[in-house]
């Protein structure tokens, strides 16, 4: 059996997992950054990944309980995204890939998150909504790429979430607490909803928004918020499966873990008579194992690295990346 060590570094989480060829998850550990105030300071969050890299890779292989003599490749998160972050998380592989004589393998984050959804919910042909801190797409594969139908014109949907949060007091991330908030909100605030085609723009949500706090409660705010933006997000993936014949529904990326915007792809799904495919909250947000499990299938299909050639890349986009199997 071959085990894959992989390593996720791209934001505030610092994740490693240890997963075999069989999909197992075998240990998926986590430390997570959270800023005193504001938003992500990319060389703060990289100092704390270096910080806790090598307690965090040790736990994760006492509770996979494999030796690195087992491991068949080592899997870095590549990009997109902050490059003090990536490049941490690139050198612990570099070092462990050096030491134990490994192949190392750089692994597309955006991929990662839909190549765990597609392993965690069964689905076999969907239609993904990436939903992060930094991304809002809606995706499908299409031959050998995964394809951009939709995305955001502007700000991603937990950016819209966490920037409100901060504007109203409210410590990073802010999704979590808006979600809370939004289950004793009772009003729906009217505000911007701004959908084209299988785009949509969530600035203009915000401004509104940030306008109204102090005027309005904080948990009617949050649940407009939620409201207005899951339906917008949920309006153009409807129209995506629809324009693609796709009956299956995947979320990926960290606001999948919102109670409410399940709820609602689920209900959107069973009124057209397609299937929203969940799996457990653990895999939507940034984890060490969506890394480990792509970056054993790209083993696979021999697609390694040399150490001098391991540069990260803070802009690599989805569709430059081959998909062989
Ligand atoms: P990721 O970069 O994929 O780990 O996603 C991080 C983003 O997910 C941040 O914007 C968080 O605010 C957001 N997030 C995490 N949990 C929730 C939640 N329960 N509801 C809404 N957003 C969330
Ligand atoms: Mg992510």
């Amino acid at each position: 059996m071959l085990i894959s060590l992989g390593i996720e570094t791209t934001a505030h989480t610092f994740g490693v997992a240890f997963v075999n060829d069989k999909g197992e998850v075998l240990s998926n550990v986590k430390s997570v950054y959270t800023p005193k105030e504001g938003g992500i300071h990319p060389r703060e969050a990289s100092k704390h990944h270096y910080e806790v890299a090598v307690g965090v890779l040790r736990k994760a292989k006492e509770e996979a309980k494999v030796k690195m003599e087992d491991v068949a490749v080592v899997a870095f998160s590549r990009g997109p995204g902050l490059g003090p972050c990536l490049r941490a998380g690139a050198t612990l592989a570099r070092a462990v890939a050096l030491k134990f004589k490994k192949p190392l393998v750089g692994v597309n984050h955006a991929v990662a998150h839909l190549e765990i959804g597609y392993l965690k919910s069964g689905a076999r042909d969907p239609v993904f909504l990436y939903v992060s801190g930094g991304n809002t797409q809606i995706i499908s594969k299409v031959g050998d790429r995964y394809v951009v139908f939709g995305e955001t014109e502007d700000i991603a949907v937990g950016n819209l979430l966490d920037a409100f949060a901060r504007s109203a007091g409210l410590p990073f991330p802010g999704g979590p607490k808006i979600m809370n908030l939004a289950k004793n909100g009772k009003k729906l605030i009217k505000l911007p909803y701004v959908v084209k085609g299988m785009n949509v723009s969530f600035s203009g949500t915000l401004t509104a928004a940030e306008k109204l706090i102090g005027k309005e409660s904080i948990e009617d705010l949050a649940y407009s918020l939620q409201e207005t933006s899951f339906a917008m997000l949920l309006e153009a993936t409807e129209r995506a499966m629809a324009y693609l014949k796709k009956e299956e529904l995947v979320i990926a990326g960290g606001v999948g873990a919102n109670e409410r915007l399940r709820e609602m792809a689920r209900t959107m799904c069973e009124e057209r008579g397609a299937r929203f495919l969940d799996y457990p909250i653990e895999y939507y947000g940034d984890n060490g194992a969506m890394i480990a499990w792509t970056g054993l299938k790209q083993y696979l299909f021999g697609d390694t690295i040399s150490v001098e050639d391991s540069k990260v890349l803070v802009r690599f986009r989805i569709d430059d990346v081959r998909i062989p199997w």
